[in-house]
């Protein structure tokens, strides 16, 4: 079955190569949060421009220039899922990136997995992990800035403490202003 393009929905776009399963996860999980279809788009395979050979990490705002030329409809969210470790200048690293209230955001898996701090894969816990951050970077796309509320998926976060501490939705206050907001999309 075909979907009208023009009616709002989020797709998911694999940068670089990512675990299935991880894709799988955010396709089911995310359409009930945002009330909207979520399927997966083609792959950006290509991360080589984004590489900095300094850094030995990729450039998220070069791979979300790169997602944004791929989103054709105004009611359409792209979300780029990545495994390899994003940076922007600023900042050692980063978990994701969005656009606020642009149609295009990018969220990494790479420090999201307890091997990556030395601990035994959880896989259940990455998923959670990477939903979470997903919540989040989208949730900037549909106009939502960071919340005060620590339990909030919209409160900011520079560790993977951090993220374990939020839930994994949004509280009233950005539950409200994300309703609206998407109303605005039709
Ligand atoms: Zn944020
Ligand atoms: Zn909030």
């Amino acid at each position: 079955m075909t979907e009208p393009t023009d009616l709002p929905r989020i797709i998911l776009v694999p940068v670089g190569s990512v675990n299935p399963r991880l894709l799988e996860f955010l396709i089911l999980t995310l359409p009930d949060t945002f009330k909207m279809p979520c399927t997966l788009g083609p792959p950006l395979l290509d991360v080589s421009q984004a590489y900095s050979l300094v850094r030995q990490q990729y450039y998220s705002t070069e791979l979300l220039a790169r997602l944004l030329t791929l989103n054709q409809h105004a009611t359409t969210k792209i979300l780029g899922v990545t495994e390899v470790d994003l940076f922007i200048p600023i900042l050692t690293f980063v978990f994701g990136e969005a656009q606020l209230n642009g149609p295009a955001a990018i969220i990494s898996a790479h420090r999201l997995r307890q091997s990556f701090y030395g601990l035994p894969e959880d896989e259940a816990l990455l998923l959670e992990r990477c939903q979470k951050e997903a919540l989040h970077e989208l949730g900037h796309t549909f106009g939502l800035v960071h919340c005060q509320s620590f339990e909030c998926v919209m409160h900011r976060s520079h560790s993977v403490e951090q993220v374990d501490l939020k839930r994994n939705s949004f509280c009233p206050m950005c539950a409200q202003t994300l309703a609206h907001n998407r109303l605005t999309l039709r």
